[in-house]
């Protein structure tokens, strides 16, 4: 059961730096929440134990000790089965969601390939830019010292500097569908040169409608490729992308439940109350340090984060209205604690690794059971515990 603790209003959830600000107050009604426990998302897990450790798997020193900086003591379930099998050259079907260690899981076997190869090149296509992002920014810690450099072909961005990356000859292109097909059809990138890639979120990317742009950048690869698949989910209609993509796969299936074992999951029943009422109660909390709310459209977070803001919350929303010097700002801002509250839509459910989540709050309920698993994995993260916590009417 959630616990309804009375911490006092802290410092956080309302601003100092404008004469207008006041301290968000605790509403006259009392905070009336019922909580239901939802025995369907109460799970239990039994802990796996790696077979490896990061030393076992043959790689350069350079990137064991950039593996040790990054502070991974132990592999994680998808690491410790996938990498063995990449570092072998098998092409894999990775089921993982984020939350589970896929991008480590990816980028330690192909580092390790590009560095004893510099001819190798590899594209990593991923569904959203701020996923495209993160994937670049690990990149660099795992690479660090090694002389391998990479280019961020993502939407929103200036096309110019990517082109200018790109004419460099980077060792590994990391993108998303759309901006890497206009730069294809510009003549800016040949995808016969990349004989690895990795399709990372491909349920998202069909999602989201990329189906055509993948299947346009998978029919321009060479035939001879090492291919790397991940996808959270396994629709139907993902089976003539495995097809087209991949040679006798290995398949490595780590449950979504795994990255759901430190989540707190309540709902929180609005019982006739206003749910911004709701919200601002819990967000004066003590422990509502760092919270993700989600919401189901561009409108509505707009709505929810002006509403917050009259409040005196210190609050940023990403969505796909906003640019996406916008969407990094918020994100820089969340993640380096300048600010107690994100809102998003879905589009930041996915890929985010963002520290310290302590609480995602599904303002409005997610469309499918998969987007719940995705929404709420912002939280809980490498060992930490968090809560997650969904409106009902
Ligand atoms: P990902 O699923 O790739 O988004 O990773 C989720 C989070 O787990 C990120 O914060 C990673 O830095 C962290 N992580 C990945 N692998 C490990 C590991 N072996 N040990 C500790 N943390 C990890």
């Amino acid at each position: 059961m959630y616990h309804k603790s009375r911490g006092s209003s802290t410092s956080r959830g309302y601003r100092r730096d404008q004469k207008r600000s006041f301290r968000p107050k605790r509403n006259n009604n009392s905070l009336d929440i019922f909580l239901l426990k939802n025995p369907a998302i109460e799970q239990k897990q039994e802990a796996y134990v790696a077979k490896h450790a990061f030393s076992d798997f043959a790689i350069h020193d350079q990137l064991q000790q950039n593996i040790i900086e990054r502070g991974y003591e132990t592999p994680t379930p998808i690491q410790d089965q996938a990498i063995p099998e990449l570092l072998s050259g098998k092409d894999v079907i990775g089921i993982a969601n984020t939350g589970t260690g896929k991008t480590a899981a990816f980028l330690i076997p192909l580092i390790n390939k590009v560095f004893s190869n510099r001819s190798e090149k590899v594209l990593i296509v991923a569904p959203t830019r701020e996923l495209a992002v993160q994937i670049e920014e690990e990149f660099r810690i795992f690479a660090k010292g090694m002389q391998l450099f990479s280019a961020l072909c993502i939407g929103g961005m200036s096309m110019h500097h990517q082109i200018q990356s790109l004419r460099k000859k980077p060792d590994f292109v990391i993108g998303t569908p759309g901006r890497l097909k206009d730069l294809e059809k510009q003549g800016k990138i040949q995808f016969m040169l990349y004989n690895n890639i990795v399709l990372d979120e491909v349920d998202r990317m069909l999602d989201m409608g990329f189906i055509h742009d993948v299947n346009y950048i998978i029919h321009k690869l060479p035939q001879k490729r090492h291919s790397l698949f991940f996808s959270a989910t396994f629709p139907s209609n993902i089976q003539e992308i495995t097809t087209s993509l991949l040679r006798n796969p290995v398949t490595i299936s780590v449950k979504p439940q795994e990255t759901l074992t430190n989540i707190h999951q309540d709902v929180i029943k609005t019982n006739g109350r206003m749910k911004i009422d709701l919200l601002h109660d819990l967000l004066i909390q003590v422990e509502f340090q760092k919270v993700l709310v989600f919401g189901r459209t561009k409108w509505g977070i707009e709505k929810l984060s002006r509403m917050l803001m009259e409040r005196g919350f210190k609050v940023a929303s990403i969505h796909g209205n906003k640019r996406q010097n916008q969407r990094v700002r918020a994100l820089e801002d969340f993640k380096n604690n300048r600010i107690q509250i994100l809102l998003a839509t879905d589009i930041a459910s996915r890929g985010l690794d963002i520290d310290n989540v302590t609480h995602v709050i599904n303002y409005d309920q997610p469309a499918s059971y998969e987007d719940y698993v995705h929404r709420i994995g912002r939280t809980g993260r490498a060992n930490k515990r968090g809560t997650a916590l969904t409106f009902i009417d």
